[in-house]
């Protein structure tokens, strides 16, 4: 064994790795860092930047990375793999921060970019956005007016749900007589890590730069199942509201269901619910997601300095 891969190589590995490394801290990283942990395999994860899940609200972050540890994962940050020798059967990987880990495989999970050279971009006046995808406007029509471009290769939001819907409404402005622009705000998404991640909206900082004044509502406590199962791991969740308006305009949770409970609360989210409805909102009990509408303590108000 012995050598390293990608995502699109992790399900087809010849032999299941004992210990692995994984470079990168964003959530293909992290997913397969807890897929190979819960198999067992002795995973360390390496970051270059602060802390793994970057774009995310920073308590989430603090939260799953408290809670990855939890489970053995080690996960080493501002660092990178600087080199990665074989010796017989194992690697040798050296870090930037002069540590050598022995691993069994090695996988490079750093991210993607939009599959856009030698296509002919150039040739036809396509212009490139600032992102590196191919640039469009909210029709994803590109700088050639009969030339569109849906999903990925766009680089707006990554992920199959939005592709399909900027597809549809492509197919239905173009040729069903119904132009159908995309809103790319408020899209609701999550990490299939152990615990998940499930999140909509603002992040608490993106809130507090882009708001006159922010409150925040968050919970930590111990899931009923885990209580009972004598499990020690611990949800998070955090509701960002726009303390002018009272609108809920970001709702973060990390735990079991995250993903399934941030579908529904997407819904709320983009209805431009209030925290007034949320409490107006009868709780489920006994559920996880009732701490959601039972939040009454503000932890933090965020008022921004007018400028001098
Ligand atoms: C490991 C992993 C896990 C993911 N998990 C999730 C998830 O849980 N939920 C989610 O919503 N999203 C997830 N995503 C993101 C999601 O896969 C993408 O957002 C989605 O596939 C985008 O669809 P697309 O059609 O734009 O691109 P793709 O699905 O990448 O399709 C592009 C196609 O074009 C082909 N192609 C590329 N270049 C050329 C060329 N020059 N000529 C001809 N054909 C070409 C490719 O082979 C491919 O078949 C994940 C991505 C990865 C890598």
């Amino acid at each position: 064994m012995g050598t390293s891969f990608s995502s699109n190589e992790a399900f087809h590995l010849p032999q299941f790795p004992k210990r692995i490394l994984i470079q990168g801290g964003g959530y293909i990283a992290l997913e397969f860092a807890t897929i190979f942990n819960g198999l067992g395999a002795e995973v360390t994860v390496v970051y270059r930047g602060d802390n793994i899940l970057r774009g995310f609200d920073d308590e989430v972050r603090a939260h799953l990375r408290m809670e990855l540890e939890k489970r053995g994962i080690r996960i080493l940050t501002k660092q990178v793999v600087a080199r990665v020798e074989k010796f017989g059967h194992e690697l040798r990987v050296a870090l930037s921060e002069h540590e050598d880990i022995a691993a069994d495989q090695v996988m490079f999970a750093t991210g993607r970019k939009p599959n856009i050279e030698h296509i002919g971009l150039e040739a036809a006046g396509v212009a490139l956005g600032k992102t590196g995808g191919i640039a469009v406007n909210e029709f994803s029509q590109t700088s050639v007016p009969n030339i569109y471009a849906v999903g990925d290769v766009t680089n707006r939001v990554n992920l199959t749900p939005v592709a399909i819907r900027e597809g549809h409404a492509f197919a239905d402005s173009v040729f069903g007589g119904k132009p159908t622009p995309v809103n790319h705000a408020d899209v609701p998404t999550a990490v299939f890590s152990e615990p998940e991640v499930g999140v909509v909206g603002m992040t608490e900082a993106e809130a507090c730069r882009a708001l006159a004044k922010v409150d925040i509502y968050k919970s930590t406590f111990r899931p009923l199942k885990a209580t009972l199962a004598g499990r020690d791991t611990r949800t998070f969740m955090k509701l960002v509201v726009d303390g002018h308006t009272d609108r809920v305009v970001g709702c973060h949770i990390v735990g079991p269901e995250a993903g399934e409970m941030i579908q529904l609360i997407g819904v709320a989210v983009k209805m431009k619910a209030t925290k007034a409805d949320f409490d107006a909102t009868m709780a489920v009990h006994p559920t996880a997601a009732e701490e959601l509408v039972t939040m009454r303590e503000k932890s933090a108000t965020h008022v921004r300095q007018a400028a001098e």
